[in-house]
């Protein structure tokens, strides 16, 4: 059973959306790390600010574990995802809507852009802060799509509970995903077969060292999946070439759980105006800047670290993007904080 996507069902934004016509200093798009640090930074410094979210928590909502956010420890991607949105939302008074999915902004005026979506969304904003993340990138095989859900996976931290007891799987990948996903495998699973299409990993040498000590994980190195089998219901084997000998192995399998990364939505970008990297992710510079006044970007949709994707570097691009929201706004005299907004931060905002 593969799980694209899993709610979270925190709060009371689950079905709201922001009434017809609301105005804010601040739009933040997305609500993963990035997109929640900006929130609460915004309204630290005293902008109204809403979250627009297709799904709370971002990656992180296909990360088990997370131990490298400083100062947390060891902490559930889960419980952090909830900490993220808690400290925006109960101690900085930021609203925060799920389920609803920017499609479009324009600028009205000299000071607003008008932002629309899915189910009827109908806003306006001084700023827009852009954190869409990104999407996962597909083999483009044959089988995948026809499995995809009945084997395929594009998600191993959601779906490697579904695989226990079962022979084998393959994890396709040499990143920090990939690595993560068979190690948390190898422990449901008899056999996890780890294909990569060279030799070199660009997961963390941690995650390395720990896949080599698994008795059970194999590395099928220089290679590529050429095909995705099944029996008509479910995935049974995987076919792979080695480039270097072009030798073709067919390896029986339950299960193939794709992490190769993340694409951006390029053509979506560019049909807003915005000016994207040689990849398309959003182009922005050290103070998360697009190319368009007025809209900022932080986290994976953007240009900046790109290849340094941690929780920590996307929060840091939302605090900077909302400080340039900030700047924006006073240097063109279009910053008005509103009384109510400093009682709404827990302690007065002291
Ligand atoms: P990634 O770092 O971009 O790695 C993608 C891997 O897939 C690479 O090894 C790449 O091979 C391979 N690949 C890409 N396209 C392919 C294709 N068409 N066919 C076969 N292989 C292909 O992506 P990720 O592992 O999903 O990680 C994304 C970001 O999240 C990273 O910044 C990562 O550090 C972060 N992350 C962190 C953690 C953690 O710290 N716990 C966990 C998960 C993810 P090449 O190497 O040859 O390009």
């Amino acid at each position: 059973m593969q799980r694209e996507r899993r709610p979270t069902l925190l709060g009371g934004g689950f079905f709201k959306k922001p009434p017809k016509g609301a105005r804010y200093d601040v739009v933040v798009v997305g609500g993963g790390p990035a997109g929640f640090s900006a929130a609460m930074y915004a309204a630290r410094f005293l902008l109204k600010t809403v979250v627009l979210a297709e799904e709370v928590g971002g990656q992180l909502n296909y990360t088990d574990w997370v131990d490298d956010y400083p100062a947390l420890g060891r902490i559930k991607a889960s419980d952090l995802v909830r900490r993220f949105r808690s400290h925006a939302e109960d101690l900085f008074g930021v609203e925060v809507y799920e389920r609803v999915r920017v499609e479009r902004f324009e600028r009205v005026d000299d000071t607003w852009f008008r932002v629309t979506g899915t189910r009827g969304l109908d806003v306006y904003a001084k700023t827009i802060i852009l954190a869409t993340g990104s999407r996962r990138r597909k083999l483009n095989v044959p089988g995948e799509r026809e499995y995809a859900g009945r084997g395929v996976s594009y998600c191993s931290v959601c779906d490697a509970p579904f695989y226990k007891g079962k022979d084998a799987v393959a994890v396709v990948g040499g990143g920090d995903a990939a690595f993560e996903g068979a190690i948390l495998l190898s422990g449901y699973v008899k056999k996890v077969y780890l294909i990569h299409r060279r030799r070199g990993f660009r997961a963390k040498p941690f995650f390395v060292e720990v896949a080599r000590s698994k008795p059970n994980i194999e590395f099928v190195l220089d290679s590529v999946v050429k095909e995705i089998r099944g029996d008509g219901s479910r995935v049974t084997s995987v076919v792979v070439v080695n480039k270097v000998t072009g030798e073709e192995r067919e390896i029986p399998v339950n299960g193939v759980f794709i992490e190769i990364g993340f694409e951006p939505p390029k053509e979506w970008y560019q049909s807003l105006g915005l000016e994207t990297d040689e990849a398309g992710y959003i182009k922005v510079d050290e103070w998360m800047r697009t190319n368009i006044p007025g809209v900022f970007a932080a986290g994976d949709c953007t240009s900046m670290w790109r290849g340094f994707r941690q929780v920590v570097t996307a929060a840091a691009m939302g605090a900077v993007a909302a400080y340039s929201a900030y700047n924006y706004l006073t240097e063109k005299g279009l910053y008005a904080p509103e009384a109510s907004l400093l009682s709404k931060q827990a302690g007065g905002g002291a």
